[in-house]
């Protein structure tokens, strides 16, 4: 199991409830989520094993891979291989981040946007991109107002997205601002101190809530190199499928998805990976071995020689 540096278990043991997860009207908590994915899946045989792996050889099948500190030993190895390791969301390291994570500040508006905590009250998202639109749109349902901080004078987001948030009512963006430190009552974030970049201005905001739309590192620096990714590191995989650049390596989850990122849209893309995989080692045992070629018997000038026979019952 390997899970990018959060925990094992991924990003949604860092959570607290997950909302949009079907079958939990009233919401999971993202550890216990995780907890009963396991127990579910040890039923049907699944070892799990908690490392980290460290470095992977998939140029060739079988692959290879080994386990952190034990990088001069003998290699692990495996014919298929499911890559899941996920995307971690970029934070800013404000002061007060700590303290205040997952009580009041957010890293996904879609998971937490639906809390208690943010209903009627004021929340700003940070980020200037799409996810950022997308995110403050969202939270518009919940909070009385949302405001987006960008730190240049223009949006990233494509221009359909930059026009839905620019003119929706309940949303206001500050350009050219950032936020300097993250402040409570000890137990939930109420303000933010945020800064104007241009004329140094340093002032406060109310925000109960704090989403950061700051973009994310997929966890790929594995397999540098060994598969084709995008421009952003993700892991490319053929439309519908979880096929990547390197037959019999499949590629599921945040790792191969920016745009979705839900735990949902996970598990599923982890079914299809599984589903794919099983197919592939079941062709391949259905067709057998490779051929082995048979060995080309010694000939000088077109005439072949008498084998060479050790054995004198032969
Ligand atoms: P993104 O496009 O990389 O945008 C990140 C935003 O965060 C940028 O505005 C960036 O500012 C800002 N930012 C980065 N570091 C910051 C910092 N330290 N302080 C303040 N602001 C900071 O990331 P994304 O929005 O997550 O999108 C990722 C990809 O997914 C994009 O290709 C996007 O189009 C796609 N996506 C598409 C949809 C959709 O089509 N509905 C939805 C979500 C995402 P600067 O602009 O100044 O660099």
């Amino acid at each position: 199991m390997m899970a990018n540096g959060v925990a094992p278990g991924g990003q949604l043991t860092t959570t607290t409830d997950v909302e949009n997860y079907p079958g939990f009207p009233k919401g999971i908590g993202g550890s216990k989520l995780m907890e009963a994915m396991r127990d579910q899946s040890e039923r049907f045989g699944t070892e799990i094993i908690t490392e980290t792996v460290s470095k992977v050889d998939i140029s060739k099948r079988p692959f290879k891979y080994w386990l952190e500190d034990a990088e001069d030993q003998e290699p692990n190895t495996a014919d298929t291989l499911i890559i899941a390791t996920g995307a971690s969301a970029r934070r800013l390291n404000l002061p007060g981040e700590d303290q205040y994570w997952q009580s009041g500040i957010s890293a996904c508006a879609v998971c937490d946007g639906a809390a208690p905590i943010f209903r009627g009250n004021p929340i700003t998202v940070i980020g200037g991109g799409d996810s950022a639109a997308e995110e403050a749109i969202f939270l518009t349902k919940y909070g009385s107002k949302v405001t987006v901080l960008v730190r240049k004078d223009k949006l990233r987001a494509s221009p359909i997205m930059a026009r839905r948030l620019s003119t929706h009512p309940k949303v206001e963006i500050f350009y050219n601002t950032v936020a300097v430190e993250a402040k409570g009552d000890g137990r939930l974030l109420q303000s933010l101190s945020i800064k104007n970049v241009k004329t140094g201005e340093i002032s406060d905001l109310p925000a109960n809530g704090l989403f950061y739309a700051v973009g994310h590192e997929p966890a790929t620096n594995l397999f540098k190199g060994q598969i084709n990714v995008d421009e952003d590191g993700y892991i490319l995989t053929k439309p519908g499928t979880s096929y990547t650049s390197v037959k019999g390596v499949f590629a599921a989850g945040d790792v191969q998805d920016k745009r979705y990122r839900q735990a949902i849209t996970s598990a599923g893309s982890g079914c299809i990976a599984a589903l794919e995989c099983e197919r592939l080692l079941a062709e391949e045992e259905e067709a057998g071995p490779e051929p082995i070629v048979e060995a080309k018997k010694s000939e000088v000038n077109g005439v072949i020689l008498p084998e060479y026979k050790s054995n004198p019952l032969l």
